[in-house]
């Protein structure tokens, strides 16, 4: 079954490589992680106080009964259809962890849909479940990777799996990492993505300010463009938060 936090759009996307591009997002719910580190701080409908990403509504189950479910991906397509404008927009699988879903054949005929009608589809995930690849038009799929730091206050076994990065990189005709810090964090984030890096085939990188708010993006952008730069890694900016702040579905 496919448990939908949301979809809306169109709107652009705001932050990667495809800044700015027209497109229309399904977030799904549930997440492997809860990255405490994050420090959004919340509260779940039954009243406990809890602590995790800007994403929570999405990521805690707490939310569950919040969420549209699909047992066919068909019923997801029309629903979809319904955001979709008279010209081309890029679809956005997101979450909480949208790979939670890989092995759910459901899943599987909702991305194929999508590829073989030509739309250019980004999956956005942590990259830390394991997943096989079985077709060719998975191929296609453009995964956008964010990798956890320890600023997510998660354990590193949890968050990197070697063995899924290099299968996407691998197998993908094109992937791209996101890693996401604050200054504060920039002196342990230059060895830690190191140490990731080092052991996969190369690939695209982009860093991109912490912050839920576009005061706290404002406050941490300075540094982390000097941090990419030193680095040679590309920066990526937070355009939707910068323009919307945390307001949802726009
Ligand atoms: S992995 Fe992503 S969606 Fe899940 S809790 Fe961490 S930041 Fe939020």
């Amino acid at each position: 079954m496919l448990e939908i936090n949301e979809i809306f759009g169109p709107t652009i996307q705001g932050e990667g490589k495809k800044v700015g591009t027209p497109s229309v997002f399904i977030r799904f719910g549930k997440c492997n992680m809860q990255c405490a580190g994050f420090e959004v701080e919340y509260e779940t409908p039954s009243g406990t106080k809890k602590c995790s990403c800007d994403s929570f509504y999405a990521s805690d189950i707490a939310f569950r009964d919040f969420w549209s479910k699909y047992t066919n991906h068909k019923d997801l397509l029309k629903e979809v259809e319904k955001y979709l404008p008279n010209y081309k927009v890029d679809i956005v699988i997101t979450g909480g962890e949208p790979l939670l879903y890989w092995d759910d054949l459901e899943f599987q005929k909702l991305l194929e849909y999508y590829i073989l009608n030509d739309y250019n589809l980004t999956i956005e995930t942590n990259g830390s479940l394991d997943i096989d690849f079985k077709y060719d038009w998975q191929k296609k799929i453009l995964f956008s990777i964010s990798v956890k730091l320890s600023n997510s206050k998660e354990p590193l076994k949890k968050r990197v799996n070697n063995k899924t990065l290099k299968a996407i990189i691998n197998f993908t005709d094109q992937a791209y990492f996101k890693f996401v810090v604050d200054k504060e964090f920039l002196p342990l984030a230059s060895k830690e993505i190191k140490d990731i890096l080092s052991s996969l085939p190369a690939c695209e990188v982009y860093i991109m300010p912490l912050g839920d708010t576009a005061k706290i993006i404002d406050k941490n952008s300075l540094d982390v463009i000097k941090f990419a730069l030193e680095n040679g890694y590309k920066y990526s900016d937070r355009l939707h938060i910068r323009v919307w702040d945390n307001k949802r579905g726009v």
